[in-house]
């Protein structure tokens, strides 16, 4: 069982989000990663596989700087367990992570990649992020994008989700997987 976490507050968010994954630790995991957003709006990623101490030493000499950010230990399900496939998955501006399987996530692969999305990973989740994506480039403001998603994906999940440019949003949804 992976976990989730996120932060939006006035301090740097890579400690509290590291502080977070260390709390879930409990739960078992393959692999961590984090994404923070800039005060020069850009998303920042770093993941690695395996402990988190390997993200954590992977990071010391610069962690990706701002004040929000979501982080994620992964239990993998489809995919190895590597850190092409380690989480937060991004997709254009939209960076998620994602705890659970996504059922009809070849279908939806398929008709993204018919799109024109190129996959970077082996994951279910990957397509999360890039039906989000699809969304937004559809005019969709970010809440409504990952509402359109979830109307498209089935099984459980509880996903955390935010945007290059977007000051201070996370977006989080479940069904059938736990989200405080
Ligand atoms: N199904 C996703 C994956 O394999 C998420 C697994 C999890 O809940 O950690 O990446």
């Amino acid at each position: 069982m992976c976990g989730i976490v996120g932060y939006v507050g006035p301090r740097e968010a890579t400690p509290i989000l590291l502080d977070g994954l260390k709390r879930l630790e409990y739960r078992g995991y393959d692999s961590a990663g984090i994404a923070v957003v800039g005060d020069d709006g850009e998303v920042r990623v770093a993941r690695s596989e395996g402990k988190l101490g390997n993200l954590t030493e992977k990071i010391a000499s610069a962690p990706p700087p701002g004040r929000f950010g979501i982080g994620h230990t992964r239990w993998a399900t489809h995919g190895a367990p590597n850190e092409a496939n380690a989480h937060p998955h991004m997709a254009g501006p939209v960076a998620i992570v994602h705890n659970g399987i996504i059922e009809n996530f070849r279908e939806l692969r398929s008709e993204l990649q018919a799109a024109g999305h190129h996959f970077e990973s082996e994951t279910d989740s990957e397509a999360i992020a890039a039906l989000i994506a699809d969304g937004l480039k559809r005019g969709r403001a970010p809440g409504e994008a990952v509402k359109a998603a979830i109307q498209r994906m089935r099984g459980a999940y509880a996903i955390a989700a935010l945007f290059e440019g977007q000051e201070d949003l996370l977006v989080g949804a479940r069904r059938g997987s736990p989200l405080v």
